[in-house]
């Protein structure tokens, strides 16, 4: 899909936008973090809730306070998963989603093998729990998830313990320790509603626009909710430059018709 999406542009990556200069708003400036500049007639800002709460990009002039305080009404928690890998399925096949909120991973789910694809169970935790699990060495993730499925599924395999003994191998994504996303997906805290998402999504100047998953109110958290806010950024950064050019249009007619010589009069 991202091969299909960048056909036509221009992708430049290890570029992290640091400032984002419009107070010329004819000749917008990004900078990264090398210094180098690139100049835009308009600016389509895509990064994750936490690096607009944190402040990583520096607009000048600054953002209209109540996008801060819309980013502040939101959070973006940790959320990290663990792969196993085993030698031989031993669960039964309709443990395809598992949810067990009291045991050390709350919910997992189970690959079924097939020729090409070994047996896979993935955990997957957010939140408080996601924070808790993160702080642990990947060795204690790995050996209290196997005994937690141990536990779950030893009754089925006459007391063996059946994850450790076909277990073979791990790995495990922390996105709160990706730098430049440190979450899973915003939620609204206690008092948040949908008019901080679309103040977060809000243009600025009509030549700075905003999108990304904290910005959907018609789904927020999820990949699709991301992309519809793109969309809609996209939809309303052309109709603001179609508008303008409409209005330049009127100025300019006006003017030729105030220029125009006056018509000689026939006689
Ligand atoms: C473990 C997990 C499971 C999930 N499961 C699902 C699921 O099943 N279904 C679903 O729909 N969604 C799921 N989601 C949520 C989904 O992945 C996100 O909602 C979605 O990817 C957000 O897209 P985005 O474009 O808003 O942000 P991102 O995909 O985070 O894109 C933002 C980009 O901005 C970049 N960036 C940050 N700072 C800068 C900077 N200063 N300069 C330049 N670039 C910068 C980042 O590197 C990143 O590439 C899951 C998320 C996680 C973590």
């Amino acid at each position: 899909m991202l091969e299909y999406l960048k056909k036509d542009l221009t992708v430049r990556t290890e570029w992290q936008v640091k400032e984002v200069n419009f107070s010329d708003i004819d000749s917008i400036a990004v900078k990264n973090q090398n210094g180098e500049v690139i100049q835009a007639t308009r600016v389509i800002v895509a990064v994750p809730l936490t690096v607009m709460q944190d402040r990583d990009i520096k607009f000048i002039p600054a953002l209209p306070e109540e996008k801060n305080t819309a980013a502040r009404a939101l959070q973006m928690d940790p959320a990290l998963k663990i792969l196993l890998k085993f030698s031989k399925k031993f669960w039964p096949s309709n443990h395809g989603l598992v949810v067990c909120s009291d045991s050390f991973v709350s919910q997992y789910w189970t690959y079924e093998a097939d020729s090409a694809a070994p047996p896979v169970i993935c955990g997957f935790c957010t939140g408080d729990q996601a924070r808790n699990v993160g702080s642990m060495s990947h060795d204690v993730i790995v050996d209290s998830f196997l005994k937690q499925l141990d536990a779950i599924y030893a009754s089925q395999q006459n007391g063996v313990a059946p994850a450790t003994s076909n277990y073979q191998e791990y790995y495990i994504y922390d996105w709160g320790k990706h730098p430049f996303i440190r979450g899973g997906y915003s939620a609204g805290k206690v008092g948040a509603n949908v008019l901080h998402r679309q103040l977060l999504g809000q243009n600025v100047a009509s030549y700075l626009f905003f999108c990304g998953e904290a910005t959907s109110s018609f789904a927020p958290g999820t990949v699709h909710g991301a992309m519809e806010s793109a969309a809609l950024a996209v939809d309303e950064l052309i109709a603001f430059k179609r508008q303008k050019k409409t209005l330049l249009a009127k100025k300019r007619s006006k003017m030729d018709k105030l220029q125009a010589p006056a018509p000689t009069a026939k006689m």
